[in-house]
């Protein structure tokens, strides 16, 4: 037994010392963080150090976390991506390396502090327009075969070609696919098609041991499930066999505006039973925001008021504090164009909005799609988009929305006298997500997600951060058992809470496809940065 210990301290020793010796001792540090065998490889003209490489890829979206990275891919092909990992796994200490999509997380989850960044949208110069196909077959029906690097609004602009389009989108499409495939990719279309993570048929996946797996429900199903969801964990998405279906070419789009909580969530789950995929008279988008006395009805995620009816909005805004608005679309084609009002009438009759305040719009698909581009294009050209995000994005069981509604949105947002931004706040159906992906919801048949995207000056984004600390905080409190989404926590203890009965799944998978966890380490889960 004494022996035994022995020999374990001298190999424990031995192996300190050739750590030690590999890390100190081996020639010259390149960067200070990575190996300088790096610079002899096929693809080393593509990975850079300089510091404008490193300072566009070390913020994000959310402007509040900085992290350099050592040096920057620019990759030409997925066997840059490959080679890199299998370099790094195979190194006597390995160095961390994180996708990075557009970069529109807002804590650093695409950072690697003194790792390497991937800059996915490289690839999109090396492809030659054939990141995006769209093809056929007698099981799959339509389906596009896309790049991770790809963004959603040039998915939507190759299919619609085509006469088709996915079904699931988020609400701004300047996202990467791979980016959003990480977490779930939400918007009024999932309550009846899904997160954009259940349209999802199969991908080609960089694992953390540098091999190329094509996985699908039927094939290395353990990694599908592991990616979808994985917030980058698992390995980084190079392509996704995404579900197309015929595009419509129109769309009536919605608001209706209450003054009643109980009657505006009564309704939106009314409208969100209805969600049969081939179920016509069902409403194909659905979301919900606040509109509040301290902010303007009208945003960057959308202009939709017309400005004569400001006044009258923003009179019902001073008497009430909070009004909700139930946001509702149907596409519509040559078809169904003389259908579609009457069929709308129908899904409305009963509702309790305030009688005079349904406002309606119609507009094109694709201006719906990007509806909140020129929102953005706005805040761009004042200088206002470039500023902090300190984003706040839950999910809600459906049985506390009412508490939450008392203690977050009167409690405290009202009472705090702070610009409010966008606040969405609307339901989905659990059944139209799969248990077996890595994200994580409540354990509700009806769930709500609630979005605070706040922006911010430089110099005041605490205060949001502080209210961002207090409903989490009134939430602890009150027992309402919420899910982050695009999650942000300091500890594993709160990663080992938020997964709950999936954790165990969720470390297992990392140990088989990233053991050595090199991937996704700004999502601060299995790596201190
Ligand atoms: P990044 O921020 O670059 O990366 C996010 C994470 O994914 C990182 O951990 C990164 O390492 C990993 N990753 C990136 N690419 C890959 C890949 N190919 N393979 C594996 N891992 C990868 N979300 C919604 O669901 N619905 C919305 O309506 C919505 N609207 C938004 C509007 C705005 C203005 C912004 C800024 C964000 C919005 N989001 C929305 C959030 C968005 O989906 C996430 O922040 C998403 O991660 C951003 O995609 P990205 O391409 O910028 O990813």
């Amino acid at each position: 037994m004494a022996e035994n210990s022995t020999i374990t301290i001298c190999l424990m020793a031995i192996l300190f010392i050739t750590r030690l010796a590999s890390t100190l001792g081996k020639s010259r540090p390149w960067t200070g963080f990575l190996s300088p065998r790096l610079q002899t490889l096929h693809f080393a003209r593509n990975l850079h150090l300089e510091p404008d490489a490193i300072k566009s890829v070390s913020s994000d979206y959310g402007n509040l976390v900085h992290e350099n990275p050592a040096a920057v891919l620019y990759p030409s092909s997925i066997e840059d991506i490959t080679s890199l990992i299998k370099f790094s796994y195979n190194n006597y200490t390995p160095f961390t390396v994180a996708a990075r999509g557009h970069g529109h997380s807002v804590g650093g989850q695409a950072m690697a502090s003194n790792g390497v960044v991937v800059d996915m949208m490289s690839l999109r110069h090396h492809k030659n327009g054939t990141g995006i196909t769209v093809s056929k077959s007698p099981s799959l029906g339509f389906y596009a075969d896309v790049g991770g690097e790809q963004l959603w609004i040039d998915v939507l602009h190759s299919t619609i070609e085509h006469g088709f389009a996915p079904v699931s989108w988020t609400d701004y499409l300047y996202l990467t696919v791979g980016g959003t495939l990480s977490n779930a990719g939400i918007s009024g279309t999932t309550f009846r098609y899904g997160p954009q993570i259940s349209n999802v048929y199969e991908m080609d996946v960089v694992t953390g041991k540098g091999e190329v797996v094509t996985c699908s429900s039927r094939s290395n199903s353990e990694l599908f499930y592991a990616v979808l969801g994985g917030l980058g964990q698992f390995g980084i998405i190079t392509r996704a066999r995404i579900a197309l279906e015929p595009a419509p070419k129109r769309v009536k789009w919605v608001r209706m505006l209450y003054s009643d909580f109980s009657a505006f969530t009564k309704d939106q789950e009314l409208l969100i039973s209805i969600n049969g995929r081939k179920q016509k008279n069902a409403l194909d988008y659905l979301e919900g925001s606040l509109l509040m006395v301290q902010g303007p009805p009208n945003n960057w995620r959308s202009s939709f008021f017309p400005s004569s009816h400001i006044p009258k909005i923003m009179s019902l805004v001073t008497q009430h504090a909070i009004i909700y608005c139930l946001e509702a679309a149907k596409y519509y084609d040559d078809e169904t164009r003389h259908t579609v009002d009457k069929d709308l009438q129908q899904l409305f009759k009963g509702l309790s909005f305030v009688d005079g305040f349904m406002f309606e719009k119609d507009v094109s698909y694709v201006d719906f799609l990007n509806r909140v581009r020129s929102g953005e294009e706005k805040l761009h050209s004042q200088g206002l988009w470039d500023v902090p995000h300190p984003w706040l994005n839950l999910f809600l069981p459906k049985s506390r929305i009412s508490d939450f509604n008392k203690g977050v949105f009167h409690d405290i947002v009202l009472k705090r006298n702070i610009t409010t931004g966008v606040v969405l706040f609307y339901p989905m159906n659990r059944q139209k997500w799969d248990d077996k992906m890595s994200a994580v919801i409540p354990d509700e048949d009806v769930f709500y997600t609630v979005g605070f995207l706040h922006s911010s000056g430089f110099d005041d984004w605490q205060a949001y951060d502080q209210q961002n600390k207090d409903i989490l905080k009134f939430c602890d409190q009150a027992g309402i058992e919420i899910k982050q989404y695009l999650p942000l926590y300091n500890s594993y203890k709160e990663w080992i809470n938020h997964f709950g009965s999936k954790w165990r799944r969720f470390r297992e998978r990392k140990a088989q496809f990233d053991p050595k966890m090199m991937l996704s380490p700004g999502q601060r889960i299995f790596n201190d940065i």
